[in-house]
């Protein structure tokens, strides 16, 4: 992966932030979604993760939603919101379409149906920037992992059927659980950036600079064995007694900050 530098649209992006972190709090599923990017996504560890494509992907609904609730009342000015915002990303969105004069209630909604391709491939491209916000809170990471683990299991506890044609021959256990793989170099030095070069749960540091004797461990949110994902989402920086004493369970981890003075 390259280390270039992007911008990155502080006050948009917060917005978008805000609809994906209340969708999760509030259970919404993954909605409208590649099915097999999804399998191949969860399977081995992926640089468009499922945090990318849910966050895609319930914009788009959250959206269309939206204008088709508010098509009556969506007015020029929002209207040029998005055009300026999308154009600010190399993405022409076309006001054509949007016909304040007529007094059309539904004009805000045929608007956006006829520029729906345009929304999806904007909201593809911001993905990225949500992620890198929401990767850093690991407390909606255990929700949101909770929320995937829903998709692959039905309430029954078995496999999801929908899904079944899905996998690869030899992807999965016998109990259908995702299969065990290396966690590459990438994952690691993001989550260990992330994290802080700390234990999620005690604090302790495991940069080796203070403590030699302290030993890292990448460790699963949601453990394979309770259909947790090869995901980089689902993975934190845990110390070996923390990772032991956790077992085979999804814990919250704290929440701790140094202020910046
Ligand atoms: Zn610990």
């Amino acid at each position: 992966m390259s280390s270039e530098f992007r911008n990155f649209k502080f006050s948009s992006i917060y917005e978008f932030v805000n609809i994906v972190s209340e969708a999760v709090e509030n259970g919404f599923d993954f909605w409208n979604f590649n099915e097999d990017l999804f399998v191949q996504s969860a399977l081995k560890f992926n640089r468009i993760t499922l945090l990318h494509i849910y966050v895609s992907s319930t914009l788009l609904c959250y959206y269309s939603r939206f204008f088709r609730k508010s098509g009556d009342c969506v007015e020029k000015e929002y209207v040029d919101w998005w055009i300026h915002l999308m154009k600010d990303y190399g993405i022409r969105l076309r006001r054509t379409g949007y016909d304040v004069d007529k007094e059309d209630v539904n004009a805000g909604w045929a608007w956006f149906q006829k520029n729906e391709t345009t929304f999806m491939r904007f909201f593809d491209v911001i993905s990225d920037e949500v992620v890198y916000i929401l990767f850093n809170d690991k407390q909606f990471l255990v929700q949101f992992n909770r929320l995937v683990r829903n998709v692959l299991i039905d309430e029954d506890g078995t496999y999801a059927e929908y899904l079944e044609l899905k996998w690869p021959q030899n992807a999965r256990n016998d109990d259908g659980t995702i299969k065990r793989c290396n966690i590459p170099k990438w994952v690691q030095q993001a989550v260990f950036h992330r994290d802080k070069g700390r234990c999620v749960f005690c604090n302790k540091d495991l940069t080796g600079l203070v403590n030699t004797l302290n030993i890292k461990n990448y460790d699963h949110i949601i453990p394979l064995k309770d259909y947790g994902t090869n995901d980089p989402c689902n993975i934190q920086l845990t110390c070996e007694e923390c990772n032991k004493k956790k077992g085979g369970k999804d814990i919250m981890p704290q929440y701790k900050y140094q202020s910046w003075w």
